[in-house]
């Protein structure tokens, strides 16, 4: 893969900032955008616009194409055995939230459990809280080991006939640890529960089979690859959101209204109520046909070959403490600087160009189990380099100077 290339297909990393060039490894919180997906964007504005699904007129097919094709990218891009059950929505929080509202209350009641585990994102945390809260269910965390890996056995020691619902994340936003979700799913099913999972730090940068690992619902955001913000989406199982009740109400989503009792249409739309995010969807098929482009083997060797060289160089750095497992697999590399403020650490860097991450990344009870009030993270992508690597190696040893 020619990272370098790749770069000058995104306009937005050829700028100086405080006079040097960008070097951008913020890539977990929100993905740079590449010319084919800001033209697609464009395209679709200067020739296609109009409401999806009522307008008889030829810029309403063109639309509805638009945005019905995107889904069956995404169906493509996941693997799923069908794009009905492709939903869009906002994003990841938006699809957890839906599972969370929906199936939650249907599922789940007094004395039942759910499981997740300390290192989710607030995203994939809150609505299972939130849900054990309004229904009586007890919340339960598999234990993490020192690193912030999980061992399968933890995971059957916790996983009962009571679990109703698995809730976990693919990637971490802050240890960088993958999570053996398919394994994980086999247990929940085992014992009769079902597994979400969330796919927002996984669907960027590996290839994601949703049949393959056999999850009943899998959430991700689009702007994290490659696409716009506003726009992502929920796989679910085609049985699991056929029983599953809307929790929007509105235009778009209705078979029949009548004045006390209305229908639904079917999958995927009697979850889309309103005027959908069309050009938001139009950016993520343009993001998925550029991903698909690369290769997502490519793009996954690419940032595991960038991590352990990350690693590597950054554990030469004296009082930087590493978090997360030795040896990495994807591309995101949470650290602390001994005695500086990892606010002071970002702000120190961006002098330099180089845009890091610092706070609590949306995890506030991993900080805790972390001992940590916040941290700073560096995450890559696709069109990041050793070059990019070794400007933060330097930048923080100018940081330690500062400091020092
Ligand atoms: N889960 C994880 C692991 C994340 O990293 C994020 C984004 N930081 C989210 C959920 C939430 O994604 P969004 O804000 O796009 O809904």
């Amino acid at each position: 893969m020619n990272s370098k290339a790749l770069k000058e297909q995104f306009p937005i990393l050829n700028q100086e900032i405080n006079g040097h060039p960008l070097v951008y490894l913020d890539n977990a919180a929100t993905s740079q955008k590449p010319k084919a997906v800001i033209d697609a964007v464009k395209q679709y504005y200067e020739w296609e616009n109009s409401n999806v699904h009522r307008g008889v007129h030829t810029l309403g097919s063109r639309a509805t194409e638009a945005y019905e094709g995107a889904r069956e990218k995404v169906a493509r891009f996941l693997h799923a055995e069908d794009a009905s059950q492709i939903i869009f929505t906002r994003g990841t929080t938006t699809a957890l939230n839906l599972v969370a509202s929906s199936y939650g209350p249907a599922h789940v009641g007094i004395g039942d459990e759910i499981v997740i585990t300390e290192m989710e994102h607030h995203s994939n945390l809150i609505p299972w809280q939130q849900l054990a809260i309004r229904t009586g269910a007890t919340l339960k965390y598999i234990p993490m080991q020192p690193d912030g890996h999980i061992e399968l056995a933890d995971v059957e020691a916790t996983i009962t006939p009571k679990t109703k619902i698995v809730a976990i994340n693919y990637v971490s936003n802050v240890l960088g640890v993958v999570n053996p979700v398919k394994e994980i799913a086999a247990i929940a099913h085992r014992n009769g529960g079902i597994i979400v999972i969330d796919g927002a730090q996984s669907t960027p940068h590996m290839k994601i089979d949703v049949q393959e690992l056999d999850c009943d619902f899998y959430a991700f955001s689009g702007h994290k690859m490659c696409a716009p913000t506003g726009i992502g989406a929920l796989y679910g199982k085609k049985e699991l959101l056929e029983g599953m009740e809307p929790i929007e109400f509105g235009g778009e989503m209705i078979n029949d209204v009548g004045l006390y009792e209305s229908t639904w249409k079917e999958l995927p739309w009697k979850f889309e109520g309103g005027t959908p995010i069309i050009a938001g969807a139009v950016g993520l098929g343009a993001a998925i046909d550029f991903l698909e482009g690369i290769g997502m083997e490519a793009v996954a060797e690419h940032e595991r070959k960038l991590a352990n060289y990350a690693m590597e160089r950054l554990a030469g750095i004296e009082g930087l403490t590493l978090y997360g497992p030795k040896k990495r697999e994807v591309g995101l590399i949470t650290f602390n600087l001994e005695d500086v403020h990892p606010h002071d650490v970002a702000t120190v860097l961006d002098s330099y160009g180089i845009a890091v991450r610092a706070g609590h990344h949306c995890c506030q009870p991993l900080m805790r189990w972390l001992k940590a009030t916040a941290t700073a993270r560096a995450s890559f992508y696709l069109y990041n380099t050793e070059e990019d690597i070794d400007r933060l190696v330097d930048g923080l040893i100018q940081t330690k100077e500062y400091f020092g």
